[in-house]
């Protein structure tokens, strides 16, 4: 083979319940009033650098950054919060009425190490509202990805939820955390880290981390008092809406303009890469990015992990692109009313195909069989002159003569 998909990246192929993933964690947005938006998928580096955060594995290690040919600095998104609230901004949304409700689904790029669940080019469906502060608002956003995991199937979704605080009760709280951790025997590596974001050490996945971690801090316990009143409302609005949650007091996420509200989706079956999807609070973003104070919440869900998680389940939905209806003509007059036919169901919104390449009975049988159609329609010239098609059940084999008249009808 001469070309192979770059490293990290993968095709999606017909027959796969892609788009029904993709599309369906966004129905309960769409049904919300989240109007659709398309970003492009490369910004100004700029944008990423401020909008993400300098001091970012993403940012520092992770993006595709290219100068195009007038020289300017592009880099591929590699999440799509920055983009939006670029467009927002740009296009004065925040001028109408407020939230801005959007959703989104696309590309994203990162270069990070390959492996089961973690891609280079992979794919994002994703909400925000933008312009209020409302915990209200906060308990919407949260339920709406839970009810688009639950919409696919999956039971056993859980999801961790905290409150980082805000720039009046973080800075003491990372001070203090930052002492605590200067105190422990910390590998070189680890104590960098501590350097750069202190919080970050807290969601270290190491047991024996942990274990030393075992007395940390928690901003939980640390919250300012508008921040833990706007926690308390979040969780009341969740239990009002009927979502489970777990308190995870040591989630931190991996973008550096999250603020109060944070969460995050896991799975248990899927391995090293447990991450679904998340989100939260970024109410710093849009000055961070040279707009004016603009507050905002969403999240982002991984497509990919999300079709790992149905198949660890054992969950099917339906894959795209899925005939109903396969005509199979014997002859030539038949294939003539075939084709027809089909022009008139697909016409009625029905999905329907025929067996090209003149082929006989056995292999377009077999073609409609691999079809994943759920009827067959069997015509030779014969029964057109009787006025009669075979419709065959492909689920379990029926048969039965139909008149030609009653056909569509039937069908559609
Ligand atoms: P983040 O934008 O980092 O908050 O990620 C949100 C979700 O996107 C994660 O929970 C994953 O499901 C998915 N995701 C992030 N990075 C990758 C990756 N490299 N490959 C596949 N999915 C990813």
């Amino acid at each position: 083979m001469a070309f192979q998909a770059p490293k990290g990246t993968y095709d999606v192929l017909p027959g796969t319940p892609f788009l029904a993933a993709r599309d369906g964690l966004l129905e309960p947005a769409r049904l919300a009033g989240y109007g659709y938006v398309e970003t492009p998928a490369f910004e100004d580096t700029e944008l990423f650098a401020r909008g993400v955060g300098a001091s970012t594995d993403v940012v520092t290690k992770e993006m595709y950054t290219f100068s195009d040919r007038g020289g300017r600095s592009l880099t591929l998104r590699p999440e799509g919060t920055a983009g939006v609230v670029r467009a927002v901004l740009e296009h004065g949304l925040h001028h109408g009425q407020l939230p801005v409700k959007v959703r989104y689904a696309g590309p994203m790029f990162r270069a990070e190490r390959p492996q089961k669940g973690r891609f280079r080019q992979f794919q994002q469906s994703g909400v925000e509202a933008i312009g209020l502060t409302d915990p209200a608002l906060d308990a919407e956003v949260v339920a709406l990805a839970w009810e688009g995991y639950q919409a696919l199937g999956l039971r056993h979704v859980r999801l961790l939820l905290t409150s980082l605080g805000d720039p009046t009760c973080r800075p003491a709280y990372r001070e203090e955390l930052a002492a605590y951790l200067a105190g422990l025997d910390l590998d070189e590596a680890t104590r960098e880290r501590a350097r750069i974001n202190p919080l970050r050490v807290l969601d270290d996945k190491r047991p024996e981390l942990q274990a030393l971690l075992a007395d940390a801090p928690l901003i939980i316990d640390r919250l300012c008092a508008d921040c833990k009143a706007h926690h308390e409302a979040v969780v009341a609005g969740l239990e009002s809406l009927g979502v489970p949650f777990e308190p995870a007091p040591r989630l931190v996420r991996g973008l550096d303009y999250y603020m109060r509200t944070t969460f995050e989706f896991v799975h248990d079956g899927l391995g090293a890469q447990s991450a679904l999807g998340g989100g939260g609070r970024y109410d710093g973003l849009s000055e961070s990015i040279g707009g004016p104070p603009l507050p905002g919440i969403g999240w982002a869900l991984g497509v990919e992990r999300t079709l790992l998680a149905l198949e660890a389940e054992g969950v099917t939905i339906p894959q795209d692109d899925r005939l109903q209806v396969f005509v199979v003509p014997l002859g030539s007059a038949a294939k003539a009313w075939a084709v027809a036919t089909v022009g008139r169901l697909r016409a009625q919104g029905v999905a329907a195909d025929l067996a090209y390449g003149d082929r006989g009975l056995k292999g377009a049988m077999k073609a409609a069989d691999r079809s994943g159609a759920r009827w067959a329609v069997v015509v030779g010239d014969r029964d057109l002159d009787a006025g009669v098609a075979q419709l065959k059940d492909l689920s379990n084999g029926e048969q039965t003569a139909v008149p030609l008249s009653d056909l569509l009808e039937k069908l559609a």
